[in-house]
């Protein structure tokens, strides 16, 4: 630390979003509240960001409403709206450095994942739905003559997204890009650690042109505004992204109020599945250290479960110990730094105190440290834990950070056994050369992504999303627009 990059000095003149967006407006909260956003590297305070409640719901909610009836979006002609996403996507690139600057300042994430990752892939996500826009038809059915059956894909009203700190504009681009796409009005509550690019987005839509109300950023806290969007009469559908227990809130929300449907994308412990009789273990090795300390382990689909065949336990552990001196945590700044700093104390607090559980219970075998750099003790080194048993609590609870439990199997029946032996189905990951055994896993291991020799497989084109507690519906695809889309059936007889 403390080697002065161009980014930390770029970082000192940055320009920052604090106001909520509503209706087509940087304002203050209606109670004049704000809070801080810190930069979990340092601890240094980044912003005072307005705090929105729910009087700041109902005036978004109105607004969004309004935009809707208007028709000044929901109506625009399907090529319009196509032009203002694809601005909007070309503005996100224009801007990357700042937005990833951002994004790494607010989460302690690398800034060169930011820059290759969640920026880049955020852009791709509005272009991608931007292009369906004039290409996705609706359909006719089949019915006698005299009768003409339309099957029509209504936009849904008012989205209400909630999203986690740990990809804070990519998470929000999977829930608005489609949502917007298809015809709605937003409103995006931004996780309370990382508000800044939510922000920042919110001003770049206006300057591509969408229409005031459209698109509406809250700042604030899940209990207040999370829970008011939850729980609003006028708000038509739910899209989260965040933890299991969270998500369960969204059900209830919705039961007690207007029964919108609740899109929930949770927690996982995904499981990385390394057979002997893979034929490169270098690479799977490589893959299984990436799965589990890419982005400090803060990833909803990380491979945090590593089930390897006992006959090759010992070679593969080599390998991976091996790789742990790649992903030494670093300043997030600095373009080499491949693991940067846990987003907040808190959750330094949480990891810190499963590896004590680990410890107890299994054998730590790499890492566990926390580390302190720049002034902040929110660093924590690539962490392994073996001879874990599926039963123990660091094998089945979500750790949501460096962390690896390694479970070795014999048997390819024991391995689907452990595997499937988890409240969550996420993904999962297969090493392996023999065909059969691959399609069998297809079939046997419940999950919502399945990469064979492949890590953490994703693209706009294929469904993202969980089976089980991991959540209800898909992000990315066509299949998004089923979220955020009603069918309505008019039979027209003549
Ligand atoms: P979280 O605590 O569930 O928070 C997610 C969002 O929900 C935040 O905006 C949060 O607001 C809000 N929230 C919290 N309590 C609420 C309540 N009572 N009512 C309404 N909203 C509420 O999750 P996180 O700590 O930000 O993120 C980590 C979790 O997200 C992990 O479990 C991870 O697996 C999951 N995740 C899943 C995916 C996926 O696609 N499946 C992707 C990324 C992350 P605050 O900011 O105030 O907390
Ligand atoms: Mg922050």
């Amino acid at each position: 630390m403390n080697i002065q990059t161009p980014w930390s000095d770029r970082a000192k003149v940055l320009s920052l979003n604090s106001h909520a967006f509503i209706d087509g407006r940087f304002v203050e909260a209606a109670s004049g509240k704000t809070f801080d956003t810190i930069n979990p590297a340092t601890n240094a305070r980044l912003a005072s960001v307005a705090e929105c409640d729910k009087a700041d719901v109902d005036l978004a909610v109105a607004a969004a409403r309004r935009a809707f009836e208007a028709g000044t979006w929901s109506r625009r002609a399907p090529s319009e709206r196509k032009a203002v996403l694809l601005r909007l996507a070309d503005l996100i690139r224009a801007n990357l450095d700042d937005l990833a600057l951002m994004e790494s300042l607010d989460t302690g994430k690398p800034i060169s994942n930011a820059l290759s990752a969640d920026v880049p892939l955020s852009a791709n996500t509005f272009q991608w739905y931007a292009e369906a826009i004039d290409k996705v038809y609706d359909e006719i059915a089949p019915a006698d003559p005299g009768n003409l059956a339309l099957i029509r894909r209504d936009a849904m009203g008012v989205v209400a997204c909630v999203v986690p700190w740990n990809y804070p504009l990519l998470m929000a681009s999977w829930k608005i890009a489609p949502a917007l796409a298809a015809g709605n009005s937003v409103i995006l509550k931004p996780a309370e650690q990382s508000p800044l690019t939510a922000l920042r987005l919110a001003e770049l839509a206006a300057e591509v042109g969408l229409p005031e109300g459209v698109l509406n950023v809250l700042p604030g806290y899940g209990e207040t505004v999370g829970q008011a969007l939850g729980r609003h009469m006028d708000v038509d559908c739910l899209a989260f992204t965040g933890s299991t227990e969270v998500g369960k809130y969204f059900l209830k929300y919705s039961a007690e109020s207007n029964m919108k449907p609740a899109w929930l994308e949770c927690g996982g412990k995904s499981p990385n599945l390394v057979f002997a009789d893979c034929d490169d273990l270098e690479a799977a090795a490589e893959a299984a250290a990436f799965g589990i300390w890419y982005d400090q382990g803060e990833v909803c689909t990380a491979n945090s479960r590593l089930l390897v065949e006992e006959s090759i336990k010992d070679r593969f552990l080599d390998l991976l110990k091996a790789k742990a001196r790649d992903w030494q945590p670093g300043d997030p700044l600095n373009p080499s730094t491949t693991m940067g700093a846990i987003v907040e104390a808190r959750q330094t607090e949480r990891i810190l105190s499963y590896i004590e559980k680990g410890k107890q219970s299994a054998r730590l075998i790499e890492g566990g440290q926390q580390k302190t750099l720049g002034g902040s003790s929110n660093f924590i080194t690539p962490t392994i834990f073996d001879a874990v048993t599926n039963d123990m609590t660091i094998a089945q609870e979500e750790i949501f950070g460096p962390v690896l439990s390694v479970i070795s199997f014999k048997t390819e029946e024991e391995a689907v056994k452990i595997a499937n032996g988890s409240i969550y189905g996420l993904a999962a990951s297969v090493w392996s050369n023999n065909l059969k055994r691959v399609m069998r896993l297809s079939d046997s291991i419940r999950t919502g992504t399945l990469s064979v020799n492949c890590m953490d497989a994703n693209a706009n084109t294929v469904p993202f999303g969980g089976v089980r507690q991991s959540g209800i519906g898909r992000d990315q695809s066509l299949h998004a627009f089923d979220k955020y889309t009603n069918l309505k059936t008019v039979w027209i007889k003549f």
